[in-house]
């Protein structure tokens, strides 16, 4: 059987050991008989599946108790209206900055809820560069402030974390298990799953207890992060099969050594792309070079009639989902965690093959 490398933004790549497990497992989940998705998700087994992710996870990422730790659905897109609905208040304001698309659907959803402030845009950058701190203009009192650590479709990443007063609450979808962060410098981290986590389906939301119990009363029960936390996530029926896969996920990286372990790669694997890229008059990546995201590298070629050529001639050689977001045309390679540096070297050596061939 031959796997080809996947460099798709989301669902993306899963390591190879976590689907030979799950497949291992399908039909009968540890003798119980049955599959872990046809099981109660009240049963001990399920329970035990989601205990044992939430620890694992904990330990990966450094979370403390002073943290409650929710499994939920929806996707990141859900928690942009989850936000303001837990955090802002009546009369509240919360401070934004707007680095790229999804900082900006995150604007908008906040909008419908109450007063907003976008506190920075790199928009007429084109989305290329972070706007420095120190051009922040922040609300007095803000309830939050809120950012994209990681722009998926721009491929811009904050290697530093704001220091502001009100609590950071940031979307880490596309970053978060890349390498460490230091949970404690943030009020909310929440990230759909199907990044660097697991299949799609599942939400993470990581929230310091003392930001539990504010939500607004008209806030939907699915959204209240204290319902959820009280409920150990299982309000409803959460997305079990996910929940597991996930689990194996935490489980595969700590056998790679946890976070520190990855991003040695993450650094070793983005740097290389990043290198390519710059060293070739036919490659160009536009973002700024200390933001330049190590998860999502867009590019473009210096002809852009050749991008189907491109893309096609990549497909045949087995390096699939190369194409870039609609909004911005050319090329990404999304090197998440299960991308693994061999993906990139062959990657590598066909950028340069092609633009042998054609530059
Ligand atoms: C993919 C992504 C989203 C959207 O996630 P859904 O789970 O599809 O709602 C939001 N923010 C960022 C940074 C993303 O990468």
């Amino acid at each position: 059987m031959t796997r080809c490398y996947n460099f798709c933004a989301g669902p993306a790549a899963l390591p190879v050991p976590v689907l030979e497990r799950a497949r291992d497992e399908m039909l009968n989940w540890h003798g119980a008989g049955l599959s872990i998705m046809e099981m109660s998700h009240r049963s001990t087994e399920v329970m035990g599946v989601a205990a044992r992710a939430e620890s694992a996870l904990r330990e990966l990422m450094g979370v403390s108790d002073d943290y409650a730790v929710l499994f939920l659905q929806g996707g990141a897109s859900t928690q942009f209206s989850a936000v303001p609905l837990n955090l802002l208040g009546e009369d509240g304001v919360a401070d934004y900055v707007n680095t790229g698309q999804w900082s900006k659907k995150a604007i908008a959803e906040a909008k419908r809820f109450g007063a907003v402030n976008v506190a920075a845009s790199s928009e007429d950058a084109k989305f290329s560069t972070i706007p420095p701190r120190e051009d922040w203009k922040l609300s007095d009192n803000a309830a939050y402030l809120h950012y994209t650590p990681n722009e998926t479709i721009g491929g811009v990443e904050y290697f530093w974390v704001p220091e502001v007063d009100a609590p950071l609450v940031v979307d880490m979808s596309s970053t978060i298990l890349s390498r460490p962060v230091n949970v404690a410098d943030y009020g909310v981290i929440y990230a759909g799953a199907q990044k660097n986590i697991g299949p799609a389906g599942l939400t993470l939301v990581i929230v310091r207890r003392d930001l539990l119990g504010k939500a607004d009363a008209k806030c939907p029960a699915m959204l209240n992060w204290q319902k959820a936390a009280d409920n150990d996530s299982m309000y409803n029926t959460p997305p079990t099969f996910a929940l597991y896969l996930a689990g194996l996920v935490f489980d595969w990286l700590q056998e790679c050594g946890g976070l520190a372990a990855m991003e040695v790669i993450n650094r070793r694997k983005a740097q290389k792309l990043y290198a390519a890229i710059d060293d070739s008059p036919f490659y160009a990546n536009p973002v700024e070079i200390p933001s330049r995201s190590l998860m999502n590298v867009p590019f473009t070629l210096a002809n852009d009639a050749l991008d189907k050529q491109f893309l096609a001639e990549a497909d045949a050689a087995g390096l699939l989902n190369l194409k870039g977001h609609r909004s911005v045309g050319g090329m990404r390679a999304s090197i998440y965690n299960a991308v693994g540096e061999d993906a990139v070297d062959t990657l590598i050596a066909f950028m340069n093959d092609f633009e042998q061939r054609n530059g």
